[in-house]
């Protein structure tokens, strides 16, 4: 079953540009095109993905750009959201889903973690409590991950498979669905996690910036792990204004990539399932 992965933002928490910086990277982000430096592929919004596929629309994280990016990518449909980890970048566009909620006739389905269901109805108590919950609230309910490496949740004949990461001192969740995976935020990953990304199309992985990072894997070690688990293709993601994207792509194999925002690539969402090889016509 072909899908399209969208890249709604590749930065790190802090975007890029970063607020108040005047380096390369970041004045060639905002450079008018066609003027000397700029590449609009170093502007990096804060990190998410947008899955489609049969007329459904799924998002990975909602970070603080949400809004611009669904205006920017024609988002104009959700029909659930999977969450990596409670931090900011990931987790505050969560109120722009209202409009989108107000539509669908269930809740919007917010698959989460318990921390990050901890923090989401803390910053968002408003929308979850239910005495003087806010009237025009999102219309989102919360559904825990089922528990432990490799455990499924199957969306509209997808199987979206929990991923556990090390991300500093804490372990998230990335997610495999079909054949690509993204493992945003971490710094390790786990031996639990590698049976799992085996026969991967594409391996999307952070890669902050060329220092190594206490939470954030850095450039050689994603390579490295691209080595490890040898996908068709891998894109790196969550980068800091340190990484210039024609400059690091040239010294990259060319199966690996640095993500931009607003890169678009095709996959197979369910190769297991019997329809995957035949053309679909969605309905
Ligand atoms: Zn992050
Ligand atoms: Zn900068
Ligand atoms: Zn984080």
């Amino acid at each position: 079953m072909q899908a399209t992965l969208t890249f709604l933002g590749t930065g790190t928490s802090m975007g890029v540009p970063t607020l108040g910086c005047e380096c390369a990277v970041c004045r060639s982000a905002v450079a008018p095109a066609g003027a000397s430096g700029a590449d609009f592929r170093n502007r990096r919004t804060r990190p998410s993905i947008h899955l489609a596929w049969n007329g459904h629309s799924v998002l990975i994280d909602t970070g603080p750009d949400f809004h611009a990016q669904a205006i920017r990518e024609r988002v104009t449909h959700v029909d659930a959201v999977f969450y990596t980890h409670h931090h900011a970048d990931h987790i505050l566009g969560m109120d722009d889903l209202r409009p989108l909620s107000f539509r669908n006739p269930e809740p919007l389905p917010l698959f989460a973690d318990e921390p990050t269901e901890a923090v989401l109805r803390r910053v968002f108590q408003y929308t979850f409590r239910s005495e003087d919950r806010y009237p025009t609230s999102a219309r989102v309910r919360i559904f825990p991950l089922p528990a432990g490496a490799g455990a499924e949740v199957t969306l509209f004949g997808a199987v979206f498979q929990r991923i556990p990461v090390i991300h500093g001192r804490e372990s998230i969740t990335g997610y495999r669905f079909g054949s690509a995976a993204y493992l945003t935020d971490m710094s390790e990953i786990p031996a639990e996690s590698l049976p799992l990304l085996q026969d991967l199309d594409i391996l999307i992985l952070d890669a902050l910036r060329p220092e190594p990072h206490p939470s954030h894997s850095h450039l050689a070690k994603s390579v490295d792990y691209v080595s490890l688990l040898q996908p068709r293709r891998a894109f790196f993601t969550h980068m800091s204004h340190d990484l210039d994207h024609a400059a690091t792509e040239a010294i990259l194999p060319p199966h690996v990539r640095l993500a931009y925002d607003g890169l678009k690539l095709e996959f197979d969402i369910a190769p297991d399932s019997p329809h995957s090889s035949s053309q679909e016509h969605g309905a």
